[in-house]
């Protein structure tokens, strides 16, 4: 539930017994183009071997008022219990909250990540179209969805990057075997229809593939 009662959930789809594949459509709410991605993967066969978790917004407050922050003017990508550190006040475009995971909707998906353990994670963002490159197998999963879609491979710069909800996901499923994949896909500033479709064709087949 979101600081303003709007509900997070997460619908499962595929093989309860695959690989375990989490998608959350967005994160700073005034990014919502992800939401297409996970309305197309809500509707397309999931591939075999796969068991696909969907999260259209795990900032449904964001959303609703089309603002990065959620409803404390917490960004959320900033707010995640690892390597966290205070930036600014609210107001600022980067405010990390009063504490680690203070807010609802981090909590929301910490307790989410820590019980299903997936494979892979991906957070869509907008506008940066771009993904930071990797190293070894999660380097490569990246690299393998920059070319499915044609996404220049390149790091994101000008921000304070503490508290990052990909970082603490790699961190806290480095004890998988293997350890767990988590990166962010910077959208564009617009995604058209056949764009939108790539990306999910994409998603599925790196969820598909062994690894
Ligand atoms: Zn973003």
């Amino acid at each position: 539930m979101s600081v303003e009662g709007r509900p997070i959930t997460a619908t499962r789809l595929g093989d309860p017994e695959g690989r375990r594949v989490l998608v959350i459509g967005v994160i700073h709410g005034d990014e919502q183009a992800g939401l297409q991605i996970v309305a197309l993967l809500d509707e397309l066969p999931v591939p075999p071997g796969v068991d696909l978790y969907l999260v259209d917004s795990m900032n449904p407050d964001g959303v609703a008022h089309d603002v990065r922050t959620n409803a404390n003017a917490v960004d959320l990508n900033r707010n995640f219990p690892y390597n966290w550190g205070p930036i600014a006040e609210p107001g600022d475009w980067q405010y990390a909250g009063p504490a680690a995971a203070s807010e609802p909707e981090t909590i929301a998906i910490v307790e989410l990540i820590r019980t299903l353990r997936p494979d892979l994670v991906i957070w869509y963002h907008q506008d940066a179209y771009s993904i930071g490159p990797g190293e070894g197998r999660d380097g490569a999963i990246r690299a393998r969805y920059a070319e499915l879609t044609g996404l220049p491979m390149e790091s994101v710069t000008g921000g304070t990057y503490t508290g990052v909800a990909a970082q603490w996901a790699r961190q806290e499923l480095a004890g998988n075997e293997p350890p767990g994949v988590a990166f962010i896909v910077e959208l564009g500033v617009t995604l058209s229809a056949d764009e939108a479709r790539t990306h999910a064709e994409a998603l599925l087949t790196i969820a598909g593939e062994p690894t």
